[in-house]
């Protein structure tokens, strides 16, 4: 696909990414949105998602972002759904629906494709990969396009850790760092550096912990009242899933905060033995087979027991 193809005779375009925007969902869109501006000077071109962690104010554009969903343009001539299908756009979903032309991008095995084009690759790391993948002459990169999709690349790999990491990510990542930015950096201020107070919840987290399955499944969950304690966003939990999976022997990992009386959001994480993006489109929600999410109703031990009986299916 060149995705220059697709949009050059538009003249309004939009672009959205899931709720509760992660690191490849902010780098896939914020990097097609930069491309974008550059090659179609003449379009308005508007991008609309949650407001993205501080982190990522280091990206270039990120401050021209409309967080509200407030738009002039009721119509669009083309918008794209990045890394989701279109039920976790949120308010964007709307706009979604009323384009004239819909383009789904994403790498999410969940993911049929809902858009009347659909590049969805479950195979690819990343959305952020499939947008590098979709600017077809790749002269047309420059430094601040490459810094988004590399941050969008690093989150979803791990840093080129987990088993997404291809031949082609790492041939995509050594292009885009030849551009010159500061990629140590990068990665540290954007994936690694915690806050204080997200260090604390981690290691509440940590210590609150349960392994059950002969230690083959550990689960641990932040309440609402926690989170108010702390005064902790949804972002301020990353990262606390993979280190419950790094636990030895650990084979399901599943972190779970709440977000209203007797609902949570579910993440799940595995080593590749339990397929987890079954286990959360079995409750409603999905994701990768290492990686997936899900929100769940009822009581932290309804959720526990209701996902013990289908990852046990699979061990
Ligand atoms: P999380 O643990 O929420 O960060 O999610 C892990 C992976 O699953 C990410 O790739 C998410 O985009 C995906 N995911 C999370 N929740 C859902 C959902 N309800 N439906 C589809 N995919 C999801
Ligand atoms: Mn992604």
């Amino acid at each position: 696909m060149d995705i220059y193809e697709e949009v050059k005779s538009a003249a309004t375009i939009g672009i959205s990414g899931h709720i509760r925007p992660d690191g490849d969902c902010v780098g896939s869109v914020m990097g097609l949105y930069l491309y974008l501006k550059k090659v179609c000077p003449d379009a308005k071109i508007q991008v609309m998602i949650e407001k993205p962690a501080d982190v990522f104010s280091c990206v270039k554009g990120i401050d021209e972002i409309h967080t509200d969903f407030v738009s002039d343009v009721k119509e669009f001539d083309v918008f794209f759904a990045l890394d989701t299908a279109k039920d976790r756009l949120g308010e964007a979903e709307k706009y979604f629906d009323e384009a004239a032309k819909k383009i789904n991008i994403d790498h999410h095995i969940s993911n049929k494709g809902c858009g009347d084009v659909n590049y969805i690759m479950p195979e690819a790391s990343s959305t952020s990969e499939l947008i590098y993948d979709v600017i077809a002459d790749k002269s047309l990169l420059d430094e601040e396009i490459a810094k988004a999709l590399y941050i969008g690349i690093i989150h979803d790999t791990g840093v080129f850790q987990y088993s997404n990491t291809a031949p082609s990510t790492l041939k995509a990542a050594a292009e885009l760092i030849s551009y010159g930015f500061d990629f140590p950096k990068l990665i540290d201020k954007t994936f690694y550096e915690k806050t204080y107070l997200q260090n604390q919840i981690l290691g509440r987290a940590l210590l609150e912990s349960i392994v059950f399955m002969n230690g083959r499944c550990i689960v641990s969950m932040v309440d609402k009242k926690t989170m108010n304690f702390y005064d902790a966003e949804p972002h301020d939990l990353e990262g606390i899933v993979s280190q419950l999976r790094n636990t030895k022997g650990v084979e399901c990992a599943i972190f779970m905060y709440q977000t209203d009386t007797l609902e949570y959001k579910v993440s799940l994480r595995s080593n590749g033995k339990v397929d987890v993006a079954k286990v959360a489109a079995f409750f409603g929600g999905g994701g990768h087979v290492r990686a997936a999410g899900v929100t769940m109703q009822g009581t932290f031990h309804d959720i526990v027991n209701n996902l013990s009986a289908q990852i046990a299916e699979q061990l």
